[in-house]
């Protein structure tokens, strides 16, 4: 895949290397618009007709956490059966945006007849689940003991 990080040019909609502050195809800036536009731009990213993009607007929206993003990662999985990779990198994706409703998505996958989509799937559950019970212990955990002076 190359660069990982993206932005998505709010005047093409090209995509660009994260770092860079204009558009390398049109000059637009890519850093005037708001956080809530650049989501936006990766929702629509999720229906680009290119692969490779489909799957960055997927990373991407689990890397921000977002659970305004989780109907529209569920309806990108309904909306891609026939590519297994990118069903399974949504449901790690619902996994990083974790809650309720991420957990509710990945519960139905675990009846998916593909193998690499149900093993994520029950990775994923079997996470959450753990996650949930356990919220505190992230909290009162201090720094690595390395780093405490003596
Ligand atoms: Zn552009």
């Amino acid at each position: 895949m190359g660069e990982v990080l993206t932005r998505f040019c709010p005047r093409c909609r090209g995509e660009n290397p994260y770092r860079r502050t204009h558009c390398v195809a049109c000059g637009a800036s890519l850093t005037s618009a708001d956080d809530q536009s650049y989501a936006d731009k990766l929702v629509w990213a999720l229906g680009h007709p290119v692969r490779e993009v489909r799957a960055t607007a997927v990373y991407l929206l689990g890397m921000r956490r977002d659970a305004e993003a989780i109907p529209h990662l569920c309806r990108a999985f309904e909306q891609s059966p026939d590519d297994l990779f990118l069903q399974r990198d949504i449901l790690q994706a619902l996994l990083a945006i974790g809650g309720p409703r991420a957990l509710s998505f990945l519960r139905e996958q675990l009846a998916h007849p593909a193998l690499v989509v149900w093993q994520q799937a029950e990775r994923s559950v079997q996470l959450l689940a753990a996650g949930e019970g356990a919220a505190d212990a992230t909290a009162t955990s201090g720094p690595p003991s390395a780093l405490v002076h003596p």
